[in-house]
């Protein structure tokens, strides 16, 4: 079974064509991170005018690299949250019309079940299982018992992880987003500076990541002020220690309060080459019968592979939208 899947909740234009919720048959991704760079953060304005011009080009590209015709799809799948409201309804205006014109069912698809759906597309999914979403907008502890069942047991009080990244990077005067180099940075220096490794003890699932921020602002301000330059290879890597740990220890902790047979990370964040090293070993010293997942570098940031893989589960459970569906830009996950 065959669905076109489009994604477009912020700064990345992307439309897949997903075989049965796990083979990609295309995935074709158009990035506008050029044209945010020089303003240091996603401006929607710009992201929405992006958006129309690239949604037509991208559905024809997929459908093209898939070597298909419409008549060979079963459904249409869109992201009609959480993100840009004025980006969602650019891809969801498209998704309508071309489930319209072909006879198509429209899936509704929540960007974050994609984000751990990615791993749909790397193996299949054992349950109970338990997902680590860092990305841009989240960090969050995520169990889930069956297919398309999710429970949020730990969140984020103030900062995504994803987000605290980026605003080190601006301090560290690098270009956004920096969450790249700085994991490059971090490789090359050592944890000197010991920052905060908040709320790592407390009995809950929750992370903070607003106090490391502030740290980091303030060692660096401060150091300035004496006229003093440090490492910046050191600064990254012991920030990146901090986010590390705290990501790490929870996750491990998580793992062993649910009976959970894997462990998925996903998100931006979860191309962190670091956060993957230092999972990895975590899991195979404490609790090697877990089985981790984490997608490829190129699955984890924005696509539409995922939503597709996101997308099969509603369609076996006839899960369609009406053509009446509305963006939702705070779309949180639905009990079921
Ligand atoms: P959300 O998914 O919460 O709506 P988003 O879609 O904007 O937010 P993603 O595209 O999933 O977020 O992830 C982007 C984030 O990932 C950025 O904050 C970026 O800095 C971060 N990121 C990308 N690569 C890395 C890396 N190697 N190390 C750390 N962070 C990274
Ligand atoms: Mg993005
Ligand atoms: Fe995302």
């Amino acid at each position: 079974e065959l669905i076109l899947a489009i994604e477009s909740s912020c700064d990345e234009t992307s439309v897949a064509v997903i075989e049965n919720g796990e083979t990609i048959l295309s995935n074709i991704v158009a990035s506008q991170i050029k044209s945010h760079k020089r303003f240091g953060g996603v401006v929607p304005e710009v992201a929405s005018r992006h958006h129309v011009e690239q949604i037509t080009i991208c559905i024809e590209e997929a459908l093209t690299e898939a070597n298909v015709t419409a008549k060979d799809l079963r459904a249409v799948a869109v992201t009609y949250g959480p993100g840009l409201v004025g980006a969602l309804l650019i891809g969801l205006s498209a998704a309508k019309a071309f489930a319209w014109a072909n006879d198509l069912p429209l899936l509704p698809i929540n960007h974050m079940a994609g984000h751990i759906y990615a791993a749909r597309l790397v193996e299949p999914l054992e349950f109970p299982l338990m997902a680590l979403l860092v990305s841009g907008g989240h960090t969050e502890l995520v169990y889930m018992e069956k297919d398309g069942s999710f429970e949020i047991i730990g969140e984020t009080r103030d900062d995504a992880a994803g987000e605290a990244y980026d605003k080190v990077g601006r301090v560290l005067g690098l270009s956004y987003p920096s969450g790249k180099e700085i994991d490059t940075l971090a490789h090359q220096g050592t944890d000197t500076y010991n920052f905060p490794r908040a709320m790592i003890k407390e009995d809950n699932f929750d992370f903070s990541f607003s106090g490391l921020k502030s740290a980091f602002i303030n060692l660096t301000h401060n150091a300035e002020q004496r006229g003093e330059i440090l490492d910046p290879n050191n600064l990254a890597a012991s920030f990146q220690a901090s986010v590390i740990e705290v990501l790490v220890t929870k996750t491990i902790r998580a793992c062993k309060t649910y009976p959970v047979k894997q462990l998925i990370v996903a998100g931006g964040v979860a191309a962190n080459r670091g956060l993957r090293e230092q999972m990895t070993n975590a899991i195979e010293q404490e609790i090697p019968n877990v089985r981790l997942i984490v997608p490829p570098v190129r699955l984890c940031g924005d696509n539409a592979a995922m939503i597709g893989a996101a997308a099969h589960v509603e369609l076996q459970k006839h899960h369609f939208a009406k053509m009446s569906l509305n963006a939702d830009p705070s779309l949180a996950f639905q009990h079921n």
